[in-house]
């Protein structure tokens, strides 16, 4: 069992009434618009609290910072790209080592597919092999994929044929991006099948997230995918697991606080929210390896491993 532990910052409190207001009404699924306009003011830069006073009198300041170089498109790359019916897919920003898994049967491990056309980049293909073979271990072995990525055309295609209710427009889709997928289960409906119900409760640990839960069709926009899963990579899939976050509210509440530390299966992270309006240098006062995602919209998050 995975252990998470979260050391909130400590403008939590002070965000949390603009918080509640970024959330959209029920029938409007606005957040990113709100957001812009009640965030923190880009141009006083992060207020970088420690995590810890404990974690403050252990390092000292100059010998913990890294200085990281970044440009404007890494806004809009990365694992945490928010893509929804006010953020497009970027321009050239989406994977395209997506492979026929049907043409690359190596890549099935602990899954089947609903058809021979179904594409997948062999890196998330791997990662949601660790993932149900996990399920495996606890005797939930009926997946199958029945979509991954999906190039424009063929988004269009599906949006053409379903409508706007039940299909996003072309560079909309979060299927464009290469990052989701939909998983069924031989057993019956994802929402009945104990392939849904594992994968509701585990994918986190996995760096997987139900994208479009019931409880949060007033954020997203889209109605209770009990199949539509996301890779977002961990810590992030836990801490939106432990406060019940969507992507949408918890680019918010990295936007919000700025920072976020948390302890998952042992290991440290500290998070960073920066605004990037231009090629740039980050100041990140923490050290250790990293990752950068955009956030699609206005800023870049640093993960660091302590
Ligand atoms: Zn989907």
């Amino acid at each position: 069992m995975l252990a998470v532990l979260l050391l909130i910052g400590y403008r939590a409190s002070q965000h949390k009434s603009e918080a509640d207001r970024e959330r959209p009404p029920a029938d409007s699924g606005q957040v990113q618009s709100s957001d812009q306009a009640s965030g923190p003011d880009p141009a006083s830069g992060p207020e970088l609290a420690p995590a810890s006073d404990k974690h403050a009198q252990e390092t000292d300041a100059s010998e913990s910072e890294m200085n990281i170089d970044v440009t404007r498109d890494q806004v809009h790359r990365g694992d945490l790209l928010l893509v929804n019916k006010d953020n497009p897919v970027p321009e050239g920003g989406a994977e395209t080592e997506a492979v026929n898994l049907y043409r690359h049967k190596e890549l099935l491990d602990g899954f089947g597919l609903l058809d021979s056309s179904i594409m997948l980049s062999p890196d998330l293909a791997e990662k949601f092999s660790t993932m149900v073979d996990a399920a495996a271990g606890e005797g939930v072995k009926h997946f199958i994929v029945s979509s991954g990525y999906r190039d424009e055309t063929k988004q269009d295609e599906l949006y053409r044929q379903m409508g706007a209710d039940y299909a996003m427009p072309a560079g909309y889709s979060e299927h464009n991006l290469g990052l989701s997928l939909d998983v069924g289960s031989t057993l019956g409906e994802m929402s009945d099948a104990p392939e849904g119900k594992w994968l509701t409760e585990n994918a986190w640990k996995y760096g997987f997230t139900l994208r479009y839960p019931a409880n949060k069709t007033a954020v997203t926009g889209i109605l209770f995918e009990p199949w539509h899963f996301r890779y977002v990579g961990l810590p992030h899939s836990a801490i939106m697991a432990d406060h019940d976050f969507v992507l949408e509210e918890y680019l918010a509440y990295l936007k919000a606080q700025q920072k976020a530390s948390v302890t998952v299966d042992g290991k440290t992270y500290e998070i960073f929210y920066f605004p990037v309006a231009e090629d740039t240098t980050l100041h990140v006062p923490a050290k250790g390896s990293y990752d950068i995602s955009g956030n699609n919209t206005d800023g870049v998050i640093v993960t660091v491993r302590l």
